[in-house]
């Protein structure tokens, strides 16, 4: 089996909306599809996948470091001798030729797109969807296929009046999601309190409300809110400061009793070690929200939920940043706490494919081989453009 070619293209996200530090109303990804020469049906089989959301397209890495290594790589390289498909760990490798290690940047995220393509295909090539081939790789069963989801939204619109929110987490509801996920530091501290109250006249229990800072807060800020929101007992506090600052997180940690979570800005398993070293990370409470499709792909992936579970951390506790297709396969092939989701948000890439049924929080695999992006219309449409 060989790489015949590699298209890459960034798409724009349909997105208006701002969280505390960022408006994404610029942001891109980079969809990416590995051409080969095996035909199934009479067509390429061919591996789509793209670098998660949140971030931007990576065509230059991509295309001036990535895939030109790729597409040099001696015959056999990128090839799993026993399946004689393409593997994902070795594609990886090969992409990151000649890069120095640490300083986790964007070339995670484009790493990712590549790693990720190759999962895609060897679903196809199996005929059956990516969360059963992961599944299969890392020794799991796939004994159950339904995965619990939440409903992430709640970012600052525009000139959103009052209610919109309240309508937003209505809209979730009466599709199906019991939990919801809403920013917090975009406002003033009392008007982010009275969003979070009529959040819940929604929601109902704290235990189905999340809120999510987006590393906007200094300690001081982080602990401020963590005491005007311990009464509300919610699901979790997401990111309140620099996602890197470990110590800051420590601190929050022995201040604030409710579970917190962190980790999508996180790229690497050393990344993720140091967290479980240093950030005061609560077991069995405290959340891990590692993206597979910004950091190298499921590969690096499961390297960290291994660092965690050797630190006593239990993977139920994992549920990884992205809402999107990809992520869902992941949380069900590696048996993985729950997955985010953006129904309504981050267009086309966000939310699953078209007619996905969530009830009473949970949803099922789609059927579809791979990560099944075809079967979500409006995300088809770039792949179709990108392969012609
Ligand atoms: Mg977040």
């Amino acid at each position: 089996m060989k790489i015949v070619k590699i298209l890459e293209q960034p798409v724009r996200l349909k997105s208006n909306i701002s969280n505390a530090l960022v408006n994404f109303s610029t942001h891109t990804v980079s969809v990416v599809a590995i051409v080969t020469d095996k035909i199934i049906n009479g067509k390429p089989a061919t591996g789509l996948a793209f670098n998660s959301i949140g971030r931007f397209d990576q065509s230059g890495i991509l295309r001036n470091r990535m895939i030109p290594r790729l597409l040099s790589a001696k015959p056999g390289l990128l090839i799993n001798p026993e399946t004689e498909r393409l593997c994902p760990a070795k594609v990886l490798k090969c992409a990151m030729q000649n890069e120095k290690p640490g300083g986790h940047g964007d070339r995670a995220h484009a790493a990712s797109a590549l790693e990720m393509a190759v999962w895609d295909l060897n679903a196809k090539l199996e005929d059956e969807p990516a969360a059963i081939t992961i599944a299969r790789h890392f020794g799991r069963s796939l004994a159950i296929p339904k995965i619990s989801v939440y409903a992430a939204g709640g970012y600052y619109h525009e000139g959103q009046p009052a209610r919109a929110l309240q309508d937003e987490l209505k809209g979730y509801q009466d599709s199906g999601f019991t939990m919801f996920k809403m920013k917090i530091g975009g406002a003033p501290m009392d008007q982010d309190l009275k969003r979070i109250e009529s959040a819940l006249e929604i929601g109902g229990a704290g235990e189905n409300l999340a809120v999510d800072a987006n590393g906007r807060f200094t300690l001081e800020q982080a602990i401020a809110y963590g005491q005007a929101m311990t009464p509300y007992a919610l699901r979790w506090y997401e990111e309140p400061g620099d996602p890197l600052d470990y110590h800051l997180n420590r601190q929050l940690a022995d201040a604030y009793e409710g579970p917190l979570a962190t980790g999508e800005n996180l790229f690497s398993r050393q990344d993720v070690k140091n967290l479980l070293m240093y950030a005061g990370m609560r077991r069995n409470q405290d959340i891990f929200q590692m993206d597979p499709g910004l950091s190298y792909g499921i590969t690096e992936y499961a390297t960290m939920i291994t660092e965690m579970e050797k630190n006593g951390y239990d993977r139920k506790f994992a549920y990884p940043h992205g809402g999107q297709l990809m992520g869902f396969h992941i949380v069900a092939g590696l048996g993985l706490g729950g997955c985010e989701v953006y129904p309504g948000v981050f267009q086309p890439m966000g939310g699953f494919q078209d007619g996905a049924v969530i009830e009473n929080g949970m949803a099922t695999i789609p059927d579809a081989p791979g990560f099944g992006f075809e079967r979500k219309s409006n995300l088809a449409v770039p792949f179709a453009e990108l392969c012609g």
